[in-house]
């Protein structure tokens, strides 16, 4: 599916571009949650995370590294978010795979508002168990 990375891989739409190599493009996001929040994005689309071959979604985290340490540095700033949105339920809004690095401060509150919920019992054994089974 086509979406507006697409065009920006394109150089349809403009983008304020910070790296870009054979599989991969990074550029500032739109909206940032602080200045410098960047997103790497694959040329070849893909609907998420999940979708992303895996050697491709290998290089997605290996630039998001480098550009974070690039971040960390020229802003600076105290630490970094690396955050993928899979799925709407997730919050996912652009369907092509992408990786938010984002800046963080002491004391920014950005995401401050995390749910927990709790297990009972020994339920997170028993799903501990089911999920280390399918992961063999
Ligand atoms: P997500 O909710 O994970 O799908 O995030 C999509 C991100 O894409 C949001 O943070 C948007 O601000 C960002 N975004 C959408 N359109 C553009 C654009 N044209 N240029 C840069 N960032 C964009």
């Amino acid at each position: 599916m086509s979406t507006i990375f697409s065009k920006i891989i394109a150089l349809e739409i403009p983008a304020d571009i910070i790296y870009e190599d054979e599989v991969v493009i990074a550029f500032l996001d739109i909206k940032p949650v602080n200045k410098g929040h960047t997103l790497v994005i694959p040329k070849i689309p893909s609907t998420d995370g999940l979708e992303c071959d895996e050697k491709t979604m290998a290089h997605v985290i290996n630039v998001g590294q480098k550009i974070a340490r690039v971040l960390k540095t020229a802003l600076p700033c105290d630490g970094i978010n690396f955050i993928m949105n899979n799925g709407a339920a997730a919050g996912q809004e652009v369907f092509h795979t992408h990786l938010h690095v984002v800046p963080r401060y002491e004391n920014d509150n950005s995401f401050a508002h995390a749910k927990h919920v709790s297990y009972e019992n020994d339920e997170s054994k028993k799903l501990a168990v089911t999920l280390a089974t399918r992961l063999i």
